[in-house]
């Protein structure tokens, strides 16, 4: 069975063609900069295999219409295709950023469903329209094959009202959906159910803390395999300090910045948003470059490092209160797989708590679901490359064999 996989944003579609069987992606690729004089498509068949073959091309895409056609005509073409034609495709899985209140489990395309999704764009205005229009191209180009939503908030929608309404007037609440929805829920959810599958357990009998780490971050605590508290909030924004985005800071800091450089709204949030975590403090959001630039001992560098760990660190310290009992730590994402700088940092001198990494394994984890904590540690330490593509197929075969 093969599941095509779309993640459509305003100007682009993201998308991976995956086979069941082997849960390996067949193609993959993106299409960029749809609606600008110029697009481009860069697609991928048989990624990370020998096989591997490239190929990107510029082209006008005027709108997801043509970028979902050009996908098509590369998955099925007689040369690079990797199919033979469209209907070899048995369901299609849409990533959704925002479900709101509306979703709290995949759900399949229908028309009530995109009319929630309608109401839902005020809670992610730069992506749920892009996922709209995602939708209806997909209808139009492969009528009678079923289609699935994956919604990222969908995982965190098991936490109690005490974890995510904040502390303003409920009526705001009522009136706008304004509270935590947290993000990243389906790389959560993945991590969550492979790390019980380590365990070899019931994820319902699990605690776990999940450490998404990339250039967006957040974590979770899971309690007997769901989603109990996030750290990331009413948008992307909050939480941890992240690769260009502050994480929580003080609300008032808006209202100060206005006043002292007279900046408008849509100022201040674009330089939270794209000009500040590791890049504001430092100049760069690649921690590989960060790195580099402490071993040359520069303080920015090492200023951004210490920032983003200790508020990691916090976290963590406040999901284990709240968990009371933690089987595992587990990160994840490109810096959670990658970086055993980070991974050391963040839970550094934490014996007394039962947590004990181990040096060597921290620095030779072999992408395996595996622990790089001691033997004896009485909180296991894991790392789990995520796989958001696979979850929302798998989702969706899911559903389709309902
Ligand atoms: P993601 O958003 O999950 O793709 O993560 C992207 C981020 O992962 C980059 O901005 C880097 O900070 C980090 N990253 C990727 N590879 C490495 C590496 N080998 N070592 C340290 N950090 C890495």
């Amino acid at each position: 069975m093969k599941i095509l996989v779309i993640n459509a944003g305003s100007s682009s579609i993201k998308y991976q063609l995956l086979d069941m069987d082997t849960q390996k992606p067949l193609a993959s690729g993106v299409v960029e900069r749809i609606g600008e004089d110029m697009g481009t498509i860069s697609h991928k068949a048989f990624p990370g295999t020998p096989e591997e073959n490239k190929f990107s091309a510029e082209k006008p895409f005027p709108t997801h219409k043509e970028g979902m056609h050009e996908v098509v005509a590369l998955l099925t073409d007689s040369e690079k295709g990797v199919i033979k034609d469209r209907s070899e495709i048995s369901g299609i899985g849409h990533r959704i950023v925002h479900g709101g209140e509306y979703f709290f489990a995949p759900a399949v395309v229908d028309n009530d469903l995109i009319e929630k999704l309608r109401k839902t764009i005020p809670l992610a205005p730069l992506h749920n329209p892009g996922h709209i229009i995602g939708i209806e191209v997909a209808l139009e180009l492969f009528p009678g094959v079923k289609q699935v939503c994956v919604f990222d908030t969908a995982f965190h929608q098991t936490m109690e009202p005490k974890a995510y309404m904040y502390g303003v007037p409920y009526e705001l609440y009522e009136e706008t959906g304004l509270r935590r929805y947290g993000a990243h829920g389906t790389s959560h959810k993945y991590i969550t159910d492979q790390a019980a599958k380590y365990f070899g357990k019931p994820k319902e009998e699990c605690n776990f803390v999940t450490v998404h780490l990339g250039n967006g971050a957040s974590l979770s605590a899971v309690k007997n395999g769901k989603c109990y508290d996030t750290s990331m909030g009413l948008t992307p924004l909050g939480g941890i300090i992240m690769g260009t985005r502050c994480g929580d800071i003080d609300p008032a800091i808006v209202g100060y910045i206005a006043d002292q450089k007279g900046w408008d709204l849509q100022k201040i949030i674009d330089t939270l948003t794209h000009e500040s975590g590791l890049k504001g403090i430092c100049g760069s959001n690649d921690l590989r470059d960060i790195h580099k630039r402490r071993e040359e001992g520069d303080e920015r560098a090492q200023l951004a490092f210490d920032m983003a760990t200790h508020r990691c660190r916090q976290f963590i310290g406040a999901y284990f209160f709240e968990l009371g009992k933690v089987d595992a730590i587990i990160f994840t994402a490109g810096i959670g797989e990658n970086d055993p700088l980070y991974r050391a940092a963040v839970l550094e001198g934490l014996e007394n708590f039962g947590i004990k990494v181990d040096a060597e394994k921290n620095e030779n984890w072999n992408r395996q679901p595996s622990a790089i904590s001691t033997d004896d540690s009485a909180v296991k330490v894991l790392v789990i490359a995520t796989n958001e593509e696979l979850e929302i197929a798998n989702e969706t075969v899911a559903i389709l064999n309902k």
